[in-house]
């Protein structure tokens, strides 16, 4: 199918897209690798008067570690996020999650900043990036903002985004040593998108127990759902196998997710327990060591 037809501008800075966005208002949306708007516009799922296109505007690509957090360029395309050393070595599950999005060319073309901006609940990278505590940064024409994870994943395909604002950034504090991250998922073996997920981060006391752990769980409805009542059952225990198995059966507490052709709402919840229980374990292996 032809999407509907719509003007097209390349921008060469964050600062000229602000001020395109300004112009047109609403009438706008911005391109980053036009893996998901593009097909939405070609279905007339989505359609805009203008593009705005910042694929190629400088400076918004590539990993770096600043302080006590690894930042992430907005348009950094999946496959150098699953590739790069410094993720894989300090955050090997969002390496994880980057990794199984989709195809080799939709990892190519993608972006980081894409997914997210577009918050489709059956996307990988909003659910690692919720356990990880990654936060937003937001540019508009009045300034820059941050906002957390836990707030930024608002509904279906609806991030806390205004139309005047560009995501720059990706921040993802690094964990401390002794942590663990991991992320699983169940794929849609048509499409590969989310059935159910889980990613998790794990941070350790020194004398092995679970100092705290944040766990949020893909599949369950309009955006990533925090398993509070396996955080829960985590915090302050001993890592063992009969802890993190008791822990998952807990993950999908407080969710209603629904049916669809593929899976039934109860298959949902199951097998969200059994990836739950498996990113914990991956979790766990990595922060003391064994994985
Ligand atoms: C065949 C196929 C399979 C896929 N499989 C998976 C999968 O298994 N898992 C998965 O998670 N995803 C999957 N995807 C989606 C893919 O990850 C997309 O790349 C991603 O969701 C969107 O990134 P993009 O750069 O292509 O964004 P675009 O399509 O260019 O933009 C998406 C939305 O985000 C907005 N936007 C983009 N960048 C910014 C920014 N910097 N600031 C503000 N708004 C912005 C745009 O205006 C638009 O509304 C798949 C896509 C395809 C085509």
């Amino acid at each position: 199918m032809f999407p509907a037809s719509f003007g097209y501008q390349a921008a060469r800075s964050v600062e000229e897209a602000l001020e395109l966005l300004t112009k047109y208002g609403e009438d706008a949306k911005l391109l980053a690798g036009g893996h998901s708007l593009i097909p939405a516009m070609k279905l007339r799922l989505a359609a805009t008067r203008y593009l705005i296109d910042i694929g190629r505007v400088p400076g918004l690509s590539g990993v770096r570690v600043d302080g006590e957090t690894l930042a992430i360029g907005a348009l950094t395309v999946h496959a150098d996020v699953a590739s790069s050393d410094l993720v894989r070595q300090r955050l090997p599950g969002l390496a994880e999650a980057a990794a199984v999005i989709g195809d080799v060319q939709v990892r190519n073309r993608g972006t980081i900043g894409g997914s997210v901006a577009h918050a489709d609940p059956a996307a990988d990278l909003p659910v690692i990036l919720t356990a990880l505590n990654a936060a937003f940064v937001l540019q508009s024409p009045s300034g820059r903002r941050t906002v957390p994870a836990d707030d930024f994943f608002v509904d279906f395909f609806t991030a806390a985004l205004k139309p005047n604002e560009v995501l720059t950034e990706i921040r993802v504090p690094l964990p401390p040593s002794g942590a663990g991250t991991a992320y699983a998922k169940l794929g849609h073996p048509a499409s590969g998108y989310v059935v159910v997920s889980a990613g998790v981060l794990i941070n350790r006391q020194s004398s092995g127990r679970c100092a705290s752990a944040r766990v949020a769980i893909g599949g369950m409805g309009s955006r990533p759902f925090r398993a509070a009542a396996t955080e829960a059952a985590l915090q302050g225990q001993a890592l063992t196998p009969e802890v993190i198995a008791a822990a998952a059966a807990k993950a999908v507490e407080g969710t209603d997710p629904d049916g669809d052709t593929y899976a039934s709402a109860d298959y949902k919840r199951h097998m969200a327990t059994v990836y739950a229980r498996r990113a914990i374990e991956a979790a766990v292996e990595r922060a003391t060591g064994q994985k």
